[in-house]
């Protein structure tokens, strides 16, 4: 079966219901995820929830790039069990190096996608009801495989119905939300430390996240060894001296949250290299506190990384200050406007691929320059950060949208799991 997306007869009414729901729904996931790496106007819902509404939209966005790009139509691909089971068996688990092939382990979360995408896909439900269903879903228990849940769904419970609802709310899908979520954002108290703090969380977070670029201030938290049943630092096997604990010695011992202890140096150096599990027993601890680096250390760190990328392209938004969001919010008009301004487009599969990693590397300069302002005090220079951060987000979504659904668009290259 090819992806599926290329199957579909653009005249169709699949057409219709494929590319407005999928299109949307990842419109949407991303355009919340974008809004949620600087979480200003969410102070008051708990972290750990913000955390989790993050995660959830991560899952959404999982089942189309990992399951219905490739041509595993979950919820519709098979007739019977046994059809489902060898679909997912030659096209999921075969594609898996040998060592990630434990298929039981597997099963549970392929279960769920499936759930999720016939959620999606239920004609009664509108589509921002069946998020919103799916994030209740996402918090019950037994449901979602995840051991780290559970901070958010007492965080959750713990909020009232009003504010339940009022969160809620903002999984809406509506165009003049979306506007407003490009042009509203306050201009905070940039003198205030807290704030500071959560915009260099954001420059982190887009780094990681949009670029893939883990700062090198990004590493799990390390702890002050709490046990003696160590000698050896478990990466250079050199003895480990007890009195450099908590001293500045490139080799004091240090503890990772799983307990295992190493030299600094070496657990740096195995971090840097974007490990982000036990050197010793493989936990994973992507999803671990961090480090808590100061503001001024994260800009530092986001010049080191900018410095092997070339200078910022100019980038033309054209009429401000909604131009490049306009095209983006196409992907919420009928399946026959999107279509025609899709065929207007014109369809340069290459001329797109180089704007959209010059958009990317663009997007990183401007979120150094927002953490830029802040630090410095520039009301101006931070809107205008914001701002442009919009626009690039916007129409680095469109590119995306259209080279995936576009119906000249070459087939998606067959990517490893
Ligand atoms: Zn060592
Ligand atoms: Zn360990």
């Amino acid at each position: 079966m090819a992806p599926r997306h290329l199957t579909i007869d653009p005249e169709s009414d699949a057409f219709n219901k494929v590319v407005r729901l999928e299109g949307q729904v990842e419109a949407v996931s991303k355009a919340l995820l974008f809004r949620s790496l600087y979480q200003v106007e969410d102070s008051d819902v708990p972290q750990v929830v913000i955390e989790g509404v993050r995660r959830y939209f991560i899952l959404l966005r999982h089942l189309f790039e990992k399951f219905l790009r490739r041509g595993l139509d979950l919820a519709n691909g098979a007739q019977t069990l046994d059809q489902f089971v060898e679909m997912i068996n030659i096209k999921y688990f075969a594609c898996m190096p040998a060592a990630r092939r434990e298929a039981a382990h597997h099963w549970p979360g392929i279960i769920w996608f499936q759930r999720l995408q016939m959620l999606l896909e239920n004609q009664n439900l509108s589509l921002d009801q069946a998020i919103i269903d799916g994030w209740h879903w996402f918090l019950t228990p037994g449901q979602y495989p995840s051991r780290n849940r559970g901070p958010c769904v007492l965080a959750w419970k713990a909020m009232d119905d009003v504010q339940q609802h009022a969160f809620l709310e903002r999984f809406r899908i509506d165009e003049s939300a979306l506007r407003k979520t490009a042009s509203g954002t306050p201009v905070p108290d940039l003198s205030d430390p807290s704030i500071q703090e959560l915009e260099a969380r954001g420059l982190r977070r887009l780094f990681l996240l949009h670029l893939g670029i883990g700062l090198d201030v990004e590493h799990p938290k390390v702890e002050k060894p709490t046990g003696w049943d160590w000698s050896d630092c478990l990466i250079c096997t050199v003895p480990l001296v007890v009195d450099e604990i908590d001293t500045r010695s490139e080799h004091r011992p240090v503890q990772t949250v799983c307990g295992h202890v190493f030299g600094y140096a070496c657990l740096q150096k195995w971090f840097d290299q974007k490990k982000e599990s036990c050197p010793t027993c493989r936990q994973d601890f992507q999803w671990t506190e961090t480090y808590q680096a100061s503001p001024e250390e994260v800009l530092r760190s986001a010049d080191r990384c900018l410095r092997w990328s070339g200078p910022p392209c100019t980038f033309q938004a054209g009429v401000a200050p909604h131009s490049a969001l306009d095209k983006f919010l196409l992907v919420f008009e009928p399946a026959h406007e999107i279509r025609r301004a899709m065929l207007r487009t014109g369809f340069a599969a290459e001329v797109m691929r180089k704007e959209r990693l010059q958009l990317q590397e663009l997007e990183g300069f401007v979120a150094r320059d927002r953490l830029d302002a802040v630090l410095k005090g520039d009301v101006h220079g931070y809107q205008s950060a914001v701002q442009l951060q919009w626009q690039v987000f916007a129409r680095l979504e469109w590119f995306r949208f259209v080279s995936s659904w576009h119906p000249y668009a070459p087939p998606v290259e067959y990517l490893q799991l």
